[in-house]
């Protein structure tokens, strides 16, 4: 931590922080510069809990100089998560990994009829949303266990791990018993119950970034679920709310060397919910690969005309296949593979 007084401070106030460092065990060096002291404290930061220096007599700013996410940073870790699944599949190396599937579950059939067409052109793992964050309470929400059923179901006939959405802290149990990753929707990044329930179980989590969420926001949420003891957390970048309205979200490519500097954890790229039009996807997924995202997330229906969520942001079977084939040539580009 770094102090810097104001240029009035007198010593008596650099001697009170001095003894308030002291006391929560901490060394505090002065350095008396023509205009300004700094004081920088050396110790545990963590002793600072809870003690606004920044209201402290004399002190004009305070610098952290550790991130206030611990476990999910690079400090703390230096190589990669790795985060295995089901089906041979492992985030987080070399191989990137395709989730797809469409936006809701609605029939058995239909589920399956899309998990062959991904599963023919590439995808691996198999997505599909059983509890529905819809804006409007109106809206189809979803089918909830029944859906999970045909999601585990439709995974196992085509060897696909599979990912799903909970929202409720009190559903986290069930959605474990059929899901290999539980996803966190942008809508409930900060939903802090719900990022405890899930950190409290074994299954790996993906975590969706805030329509609104500043990178640091973010990574305090992963925290919250490292903190609980699940360290299998991927990071989601969907785009986020800006001044533009021509899209429905703005895809914020930034975040993933952003995120890969400053965390250990996996990136993934949604590039559906990120641009909000099926005509926009496949730019968005070319950009997350070569941005050097290790998964995609993109929507897929048959039928999007008649989707039940989502469907103009869906991409057709056909349109996913030419995508699968140009990605192979972005990721070998950058000695990656898909
Ligand atoms: C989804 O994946 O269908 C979804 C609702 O995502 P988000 O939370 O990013 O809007
Ligand atoms: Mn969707």
């Amino acid at each position: 931590m770094i102090i810097i007084l104001k240029s009035d401070a007198t010593e008596e106030q650099i001697k009170h922080i001095q003894e308030k460092a002291e006391k929560l065990g901490l060394q505090a060096n002065i350095s008396r510069g023509v205009e300004k002291t700094v004081i920088g404290l050396i110790g545990p930061e963590d002793v600072l809990r809870g003690t606004p220096l920044e209201i402290f007599p004399g002190v004009e700013k305070v610098i952290p100089v550790l991130a206030p996410y611990r476990l999910v940073s690079r400090e703390f870790k230096k190589e990669n998560t790795v985060i295995k699944l089901s089906h041979n599949v492992t985030i987080g190396e070399k191989k990137l990994h395709v989730m797809s599937g469409p936006c809701s579950i609605e029939t058995h059939e239909g589920l399956r009829n899309i998990a062959r067409e991904i599963k023919k052109s590439g995808g691996t793992i198999l997505r599909g949303g059983a509890f529905k964050p819809r804006t409007s309470p109106y809206d189809f929400q979803g089918l909830g266990e029944e859906g999970l059923k045909y999601l585990k179901d439709v995974g196992e006939e085509f060897g696909m791990p599979t990912v799903t959405e909970v929202m409720d802290p009190r559903d986290v149990e069930l959605v474990c018993r059929y899901v290999d990753v539980l996803q966190i929707g942008a809508r409930n990044m900060q939903n802090f119950s719900l990022l405890n329930e899930v950190g409290k179980t074994k299954t790996p989590v993906m975590l969706k970034r805030g329509i609104s969420a500043t990178y640091k926001e973010w990574l305090m949420c992963a925290e919250y679920i490292l903190s609980n003891g699940n360290f299998d957390v991927m990071l989601c970048e969907r785009g986020i709310r800006t001044f533009e309205t021509g899209t429905r979200n703005t895809l914020d490519i930034n975040a993933v060397p952003v995120v890969k500097q400053l965390s250990h954890l996996p990136i993934v790229v949604d590039p559906s919910h990120g641009t909000g039009r099926w005509g926009l996807v496949s730019s968005g997924a070319r950009a997350g690969v070569a941005a050097g995202c290790d998964a995609l997330m993109v929507e897929v229906h048959d039928n999007p005309e008649e989707a039940f969520s989502d469907g103009a942001q869906s991409l057709l079977p056909k349109n996913f296949e030419s995508l699968m084939i140009e990605l192979k040539a972005i990721a070998k580009a950058i000695s990656r593979e898909i």
